[in-house]
């Protein structure tokens, strides 16, 4: 890497990480289900530990969740693999993410609630109001708040696209502090971290955005984890002011060294902070 960030500005970051009021976090499919698809209970709790331990710390929390089609697939195996299969499999997949995001939040005595959304609500300004209204009722009743994309009626035109995005519309839309995508690799690398055996992981990405965006065009392939569209979201919040943080979600306790200011995953450092 020949632009890194320098030391002060990484280390900042993380401070401003650490003391976030406000959080999004996001989590992909992989980190909540297993081989079979099946919602896996341990990772599922061990997340819901994590974002626990932050409400406990004051902050606010908003859960973007992947998972639905995922989910659904480990209870129906339908044949062939067309859009309307998924979106179907997502109704059935997300009553069961949610049945478990209840319980697991239940041992800690914790209500949650589920919003879906489509493009839509986030291009309309009255729909995205009314949206942000009843985001912040929920945070001040303490409930956790867990999002995803409504899969049952976002046909081509009405996509998001993915989880990636949506989190961080969501968060420059409702002013996150930080945002943390929690996926299966560790962060963002110098190379494909499931093909290459050493690959470099990039601890902080700022002025070095230009020369990391080609590498990950150039190297990225639909395998890859999605990792283009992780780094195009932390990018989009930190060109908000905010930090991003994207962290491999099988870390021990990996939300709360980022709200104690540890090094983990790849930082993506506030614009403001760049200089
Ligand atoms: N909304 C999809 C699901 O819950 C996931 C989309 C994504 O992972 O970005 O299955």
């Amino acid at each position: 890497m020949s632009d890194r960030v320098d030391a002060e500005a990484i280390d900042r970051a993380r401070r401003q990480a650490a003391a976030a009021e406000r959080v999004v976090v996001k989590i992909g499919t992989s980190s909540v289900t297993d081989e079979e698809s099946n919602l896996d209970d341990d990772k599922l709790d061990q997340f819901v530990d994590g974002v626990n331990s932050l409400i406990d710390r004051g902050k606010e929390v908003i859960v973007v969740s992947s998972g639905a089609i995922g989910a659904g697939k480990g209870r129906i195996d339908p044949d062939g693999d067309t859009i309307e299969a998924s979106q179907a499999l997502s109704t059935i997949g997300q009553s069961h993410l949610m049945r478990r995001y209840t319980e697991s939040f239940e041992r800690y005595d914790r209500s949650v609630a589920q919003l879906l959304l489509t493009r839509h609500d986030l291009n309309n300004a009255e729909r995205f109001t009314n949206f942000r209204n009843t985001l912040e009722t929920l945070l001040e009743w303490d409930v956790v708040p867990i999002m995803n994309e409504n899969d049952a009626v976002a046909i081509e035109e009405l996509r998001i696209g993915d989880n990636d995005m949506l989190s961080a519309s969501v968060g420059v839309g409702i002013d996150v502090d930080l945002l943390v995508t929690l996926t299966d690799v560790g962060g963002v690398y110098t190379d494909n971290p499931k093909e290459d055996d050493e690959p470099e992981r990039i601890e902080a990405i700022g002025r070095n955005y230009a020369e990391i965006e080609t590498f990950i065009e150039e190297s990225t392939t639909d395998e890859f984890g999605g990792i283009r569209t992780k780094v195009r979201g932390a990018r989009k919040i930190s060109e908000h002011g905010a930090p991003a943080i994207i962290a491999r979600s099988t870390e021990p306790d990996v939300l709360q060294k980022i709200a104690t200011g540890e090094p983990v995953g790849t930082i993506f450092v506030p614009i403001s902070e760049q200089q």
